[in-house]
C-alpha cells in the first residue's frame, strides 16, 4: 500500500493554566517533510507514529510521512497554531496522493480556541480530501473525547486499550490490517458509539477493569466484529462531549446482522463499563496523611508516592510546591522528588554548578495551584544537559532537558526544563540518585509511572494535592460539560439509556 502518515496530537486540560503554543510543540515533537535529521528521529520515537513506520515497513508499504506534531499536554491550543498545523498536514497530503489509505495518529482530546473538537474537525477535512472510497484510521488515547463528528467521517477508529499505555504497537498493527482489508476490498466497515455519562481514571493492570478489558478482546473475535474500544475519556476536558464511550467497529459485509450485534455488544459493554464507575476512584490521601502512610510502609525498599495533581502528563503546571512543602516541614530524610518544571532555578544552579551550595527559591511560579515557591539552602548535586528518560515503550525515551539535581536537608530534588511527568526511575538515576537507597520517591505522574516503578517499589501511595489535575472534580469549574454525568450527579446503574450512535466507513 502507499499509506499517508501523520499525527496531530495533544491531550488538553481545559482548567490547565499553561497555554499550548507553537513553542510547546516545538518542544515536544515537531517533524516536518524536509526538516532536520533531529526531527525525523523525535517523530520517530512518537509511538504510533514511530510504530507505523515499523508495521508498515514489515509490510513493504509505502509510507509518506507527513507532519508528526505532539506537545505536552496544557491547556486549549491556540487558534492560530492549530489551524496552521492542520493546514499544513492538509497540503502535504493533497500533495502527494493519491493513497490507498490514510492513517493519523491523534489524541482526542484536543481543543483548540474555537475548536471543541478538533480530531473531529480534521478528520473530516481528511474525507472531505480525499473522498469516500479512501480508507482512512486513526490511533486514539482511550483519553479521548469521542464525539459524533469523528465517527462520522468514517475514519476507523481504534484506541489504546491499556492505562498504563503500553500497547500501541498492537493496536498499530489491528489498525494497520484493517486498513489494508479496507484498500485490497475485503472489507467495510463501520462504527458504533456508545457514550458512557462518567469522569473517572482506570487503571487495567488488574482487578475489574482487566476482567472487563479481557472481556472486550474476545468480543473481537466474534464474527464480524473487527475491534472494540473502550475510550475512558478525559475529566479535565470541559466539552459537551466529554466523557466515556465504546466503540465498535464491525465489518458490514458479515451479513445484514452486523450492524444489530455490534450495536448490541456496545450496549452490553457500556453497561458492563459504566457499572464500573466507582472503582476509578483510587484511595487518595491528603499529602499530611500520604506521607504518614509512606513513611509507616517503609520496610526496606522505597516507597512511591505519587502527585498525580501536578502531573504534566494531564497538563498540569509541574511545579507545585505542596508535597514538598510537607516534607521540609517534617524533616523527612533519604527522600527524592521529581521532577519540578523550573528553568529558572535549573539556570542558577546550572551557573553555580556541581557542588555549589546556594539560596534557591523553587517550583511554585505559575499560578496559584501550583502552590507558593519554597526557599531552599541547596547542594548542587549533579547537572545534566543530555539526560533522557524511557517512555511506556522500552524503545522510545524522552530527552529531560537541563537537568540538576539539589540537595536540601535530607531530600534530593530533580529541576529540570522540559516539563514532562516521570515515567521512569532514570530521572533520578541519570542525575545520580540512588533510587533503591531511598526511604521514598515523590512522583509527579498519575499512573504511567507504574511500569516502571513498581518493579523497585515496597509501597504506592497517591495523595491528592491541590492541582489542576486535581481529582475532585465537583471543585472544577466546568462550562460545557453535559449532565448528568457521574461522579458530579448520582447515577443508578440503570441511568444508562439511550441507543448507540452508527456511523458507516
Ligand atoms: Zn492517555
Amino acid at each position: 500500500m502507499h499509506i499517508f502518515l501523520a499525527a496531530l496530537a495533544h491531550e488538553t486540560n481545559s482548567f490547565s493554566p499553561i497555554p499550548t503554543t507553537l513553542r510547546a510543540f516545538e518542544e515536544g515533537i515537531l517533524y516536518r517533510p524536509g526538516g532536520a535529521e533531529e526531527q525525523r528521529v523525535a517523530a520517530h520515537d512518537f509511538p504510533g507514529y514511530g510504530f507505523l513506520l515499523e508495521v508498515a515497513r514489515e509490510h513493504g508499504d509505502r509510507v509518506t510521512a507527513g507532519l508528526c506534531a505532539w506537545a505536552q499536554p496544557g491547556g486549549p491550543v491556540t487558534r492560530q497554531v492549530y489551524e496552521a498545523l492542520r493546514d499544513e498536514l492538509l497540503a502535504q497530503l493533497a500533495a502527494a496522493g493519491p493513497f490507498d489509505a490514510v492513517v493519523l495518529v491523534l489524541h482526542g482530546a484536543m481543543i483548540a480556541h474555537g475548536f471543541p473538537d478538533c480530531e473531529g474537525d480534521l478528520l473530516a477535512r481528511v474525507r472531505d480530501l480525499v473522498g469516500p472510497g479512501v480508507p482512512v484510521g486513526a490511533l486514539l488515547d482511550l483519553h479521548a473525547t469521542l464525539t459524533p463528528r469523528m465517527t462520522e467521517s468514517g475514519a476507523v477508529l481504534i484506541a489504546c486499550k491499556e492505562y498504563p499505555h503500553t500497547d500501541y504497537l498492537a493496536r498499530t498493527r489491528e489498525l494497520h490490517a484493517i486498513l489494508a482489508r479496507m484498500a485490497g476490498g475485503t472489507c467495510s466497515p463501520a462504527m458504533v458509539m456508545h457514550k458512557v455519562p462518567m469522569l473517572s481514571m482506570f487503571g487495567t493492570a488488574e482487578g475489574p477493569m482487566r476482567a472487563l478489558l479481557d472481556q472486550v478482546q474476545e468480543c473481537e473475535a466474534e464474527p464480524g466484529m473487527l475491534s472494540v474500544s473502550l475510550i475512558h475519556g478525559f475529566p479535565w476536558s470541559d466539552t459537551a462531549q466529554t466523557g466515556a464511550a465504546v466503540l465498535v467497529v464491525f465489518d458490514t459485509g458479515d451479513g445484514p446482522g452486523a450492524a444489530g450485534r455490534a450495536a448490541a455488544l456496545a450496549a452490553q459493554l457500556a453497561q458492563a463499563f459504566f457499572a464500573l464507575r466507582a472503582l476509578g476512584s483510587k484511595t487518595m490521601l491528603p499529602v499530611h496523611d500520604a506521607v504518614t502512610a509512606c513513611l509507616a510502609a517503609y520496610s526496606g525498599g522505597p516507597v512511591v508516592l505519587a502527585d498525580g495533581s501536578d502531573n504534566p502528563g494531564g497538563g498540569a503546571a509541574c511545579d507545585s510546591t505542596f508535597v514538598l512543602r510537607e516534607l521540609i516541614d517534617r524533616g523527612v530524610e533519604r527522600a527524592a522528588l521529581g521532577m519540578l518544571w523550573d528553568p529558572l532555578a535549573v539556570q542558577l544552579a546550572i551557573d553555580a554548578g556541581v557542588g555549589a551550595e546556594l539560596a534557591l527559591r523553587i517550583g511554585g511560579k505559575v499560578g496559584p495551584a501550583s502552590g507558593a515557591p519554597v526557599d531552599v539552602l541547596a547542594t548542587v548535586t549533579a547537572v545534566r544537559r543530555d539526560a533522557r528518560q524511557h517512555g511506556l515503550a522500552a524503545k522510545f525515551s524522552e530527552a529531560l532537558g537541563d537537568a540538576v539535581a539539589i540537595r536540601t536537608g535530607g531530600i534530593d530534588i530533580v529541576l529540570n526544563t522540559r516539563r514532562q511527568q516521570v515515567f521512569s526511575p532514570e530521572c533520578f538515576t541519570e542525575l545520580g540518585i540512588d533510587v533503591t537507597a531511598r526511604r521514598l520517591l515523590v512522583v509527579k505522574s498519575s499512573r504511567h509511572f507504574r511500569a516502571c516503578f513498581d518493579p523497585i517499589a515496597s509501597a504506592t501511595f497517591f495523595c491528592d494535592a491541590p492541582g489542576s489535575l486535581n481529582s475532585d472534580l465537583a471543585q472544577l469549574p466546568y462550562v460545557h460539560l453535559r449532565r448528568p454525568i457521574w461522579p458530579l450527579d448520582a447515577l443508578e446503574d440503570t441511568a444508562l439509556t439511550g441507543s448507540p450512535e452508527a456511523s458507516h466507513a
